[in-house]
């Protein structure tokens, strides 16, 4: 089934100059996090042969391909060079809705996708928490959703890609056919070429609701002991957790579980019957957009204190079975359109990290640090992975990952978060490179050990060193 292109509404920017031969200027691009800004030759290509060209030539400071800039740090930026934005190329090819694949250009958005796929009782396999990520920027990070524990993350539901590597060709590349390839782009952070398109397999359902299960837990060896008992029962599981609750409150937390409603869960009559009626719409919530100035240090520990105080007492002891809208459920930010404004204009940093099952001793150090620092961070995520993907720099390991935002300026964060990566190195874990902005090289190689092999895969692919980012050059990859 063609669908008609449609150009997404939440590029916040105006386009830059469509790829072609005369110069851009150069414009100022940050990551989501606002921090360290660097200026790029901004290039929107809006076909296979303008991307192709821009590669091609690209002058001495390289190129990479941008999504929507929901990459927390440097990894979509290329000082002094080209940045490819790659929304302009936004068409649905087809979807096999019977099968379920959608073959698609990589700069549609997971939104697009969710319009045009719900109704046709199509979901896609893997979400972030913003569904304002494109099909290119979801395989560059093989992000991963709530539901890693039963699904991997991105890449594994990717059969087919078109990749344009630094030698300016253009090649099919699948799993089984080009498994190095494969394995060395997903999640390799844009450094393999550019994605122009891709086929994904896709996960039938039978409405855009969630039946939602929400728990307290009371600390975080209590909130560990819940989520190991209970996770499998779920497709989708995250923990909440107060970084400001300290003693004997340290790491408590709100889960939050659920799987996607039967048609049957709806109610027939009353309130909800709507939902009955058009049980696959998508209907997201939409609020005004942040405003564009707001001084720094709003959230601050009183602030955050204030708001995790609340969050944590609103939350219900124990509520089974409610219904949620899919949005709400996977993508509560989204409904504030630019809400990375309300950090003020210092910006903030997102520290994820992952490390093994039996590393919980390290994870509870890091919580106590995290709480013993007084972190004002009022988005503080842990999560359980499931099996590993195959991407050589993929992120997730089987075991635990607590992700969090913190403000850029907050005094001793850079020490703290030296400490921290420390920790995570020693107990064999990572950071998340699509969320890192100041990690330190030395340590990315302890962290991931396919890194040698990544490097010799770029040299043989992309001689000239083209593909390039700020992230690359800061970590050496
Ligand atoms: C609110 C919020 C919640 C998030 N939650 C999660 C989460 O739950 N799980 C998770 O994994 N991540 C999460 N993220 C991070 C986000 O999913 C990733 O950073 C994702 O890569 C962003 O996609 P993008 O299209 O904006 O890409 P960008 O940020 O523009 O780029 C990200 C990387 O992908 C590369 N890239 C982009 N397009 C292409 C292309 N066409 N070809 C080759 N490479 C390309 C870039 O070079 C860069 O290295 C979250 C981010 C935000 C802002």
């Amino acid at each position: 089934m063609p669908v008609p292109s449609a150009t997404d509404a939440s590029a916040s920017a105006p386009p830059p100059p469509a790829a072609g031969p005369a110069a851009a200027p150069t414009t100022p691009v940050t990551g989501w996090g606002r921090t360290a800004p660097t200026s790029a030759r901004l290039l929107r290509p809006g076909s296979y042969e303008e991307a192709v060209a821009a590669v091609r030539g690209c002058g001495a400071r390289g190129v990479v391909a941008r999504g929507l800039g929901r990459a927390y740090g440097d990894a979509a930026q290329n000082a002094g060079g080209t940045v490819l934005d790659m929304t302009g190329l936004d068409r649905i090819h087809e979807i096999d809705a019977v099968n379920g694949l959608v073959a698609c250009d990589a700069g549609v958005s997971l939104h697009r996708l969710m319009q045009v796929l719900l109704p046709l009782g199509w979901f896609v396999p893997v979400t972030p928490g913003t569904r304002y990520v494109t099909v290119g920027g979801a395989i560059g990070a093989d992000i991963h959703g709530k539901n890693h524990h039963v699904s991997g993350s991105f890449s594994r539901h990717v059969t087919a890609l078109e990749l344009l590597t630094g030698d300016g060709e253009t090649r099919l590349v699948t799993p089984e056919d080009d498994p190095e390839l494969f394995r060395a782009t997903a999640g390799g952070m844009g450094l393999t070429g550019v994605i122009l398109a891709a086929t994904i397999r896709l996960l039938p359902v039978a409405t855009s609701l969630m039946t939602v299960d929400t728990e307290r837990a009371a600390d975080l060896d209590d909130l560990m002991d819940r989520l190991t008992a209970t996770d499998h029962r779920y497709r989708y599981s995250v923990a909440w957790i107060d970084l400001l609750a300290r003693g004997a409150a340290t790491g408590r937390a709100v889960l939050t579980r659920g799987d996607h409603a039967p048609l049957e869960a709806l109610p027939a009559a009353g309130r909800g019957a709507r939902a009955r009626r058009d049980p696959l719409a998508f209907r997201p919530l939409r609020l005004p957009a942040a405003p564009r100035h707001l001084p720094g240090g709003l959230l601050g520990r009183t602030s955050v204190g204030l708001f995790n105080e609340l969050w944590f007492r609103k939350a219900p002891r124990e509520r089974r079975g409610q219904l949620q809208k899919l949005t709400s459920f996977f993508h509560p930010l989204d409904g504030l359109p630019e809400w990375n404004r309300i950090y003020g204009p210092g910006g903030f940093v997102q520290y994820q990290f992952a490390v093994g099952y039996g590393e919980q001793e390290a994870v509870r150090r890091i919580v106590g640090r995290l709480s013993a620092h007084r972190c004002p961070s009022f988005l503080a995520v842990l999560k359980r992975f499931g099996e590993g993907d195959p991407g050589w720099l993929s992120f997730p390991v089987p075991g635990w990952t607590l992700a969090l935002d913190i403000p850029a300026a907050l005094p001793g964060l850079d020490a703290l978060l030296d400490e921290l990566d420390e920790e995570v190195a020693a107990a064999g874990g990572r950071v998340y490179l699509a969320k890192d902005s100041r990690l330190r090289p030395e340590l990315v190689r302890a962290m991931y050990p396919r890194l040698d092999d990544f490097r010799e895969l770029r040299a043989r692919y992309d001689p000239r060193g083209v593909l390039t980012s700020d992230l690359a050059r800061r970590l050496a990859l």
